[in-house]
């Protein structure tokens, strides 16, 4: 499975909640990305509010940096779900876009993944 269908698989399971995630991997010098693992971040929010906003757990960020540290991976980006909603950033998403990563968005419904859309410095990719 690809790590596509993975967080695609993520973002069903997790519906109707946001899910959300670190792409780690490889960053190539002429803008393009190999993702060779995910790790899913636990939402910091929870009951009211879980399906529209997402929170990542600072501490668990960390914990993976620290992880990778001397392993040659590298955080590539990160991906989210949007239960009910298209994939294209929120502002909230845009305004927290650091350059250079990617930031994938799914959208998904009851009725399973609607589409997956990839954005770099809030450019589609
Ligand atoms: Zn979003």
């Amino acid at each position: 499975m690809s790590w596509r269908q993975r967080i695609a698989e993520e973002a069903r399971q997790s519906y109707p909640h946001e899910c959300c995630g670190i792409l780690l991997g490889k960053n190539a010098p002429d803008g393009k990305f190999e993702v060779t693992e995910i790790r899913a971040l636990p939402n910091r929010i929870q009951g009211e509010g879980r399906g529209t906003h997402f929170e990542a757990d600072s501490l668990f960020l960390y914990q993976v940096e620290r992880e990778i540290e001397g392993s040659g991976l590298e955080i590539v980006g990160f991906y989210h779900s949007h239960p009910d909603y298209e994939a294209i950033p929120s502002r909230e998403d845009a305004e927290n876009m650091v350059p250079g990563l990617v930031y994938v968005i799914i959208s998904v419904t009851g009725e399973g993944v609607v589409d997956i859309r990839s954005y770099k410095n809030d450019i589609k990719c």
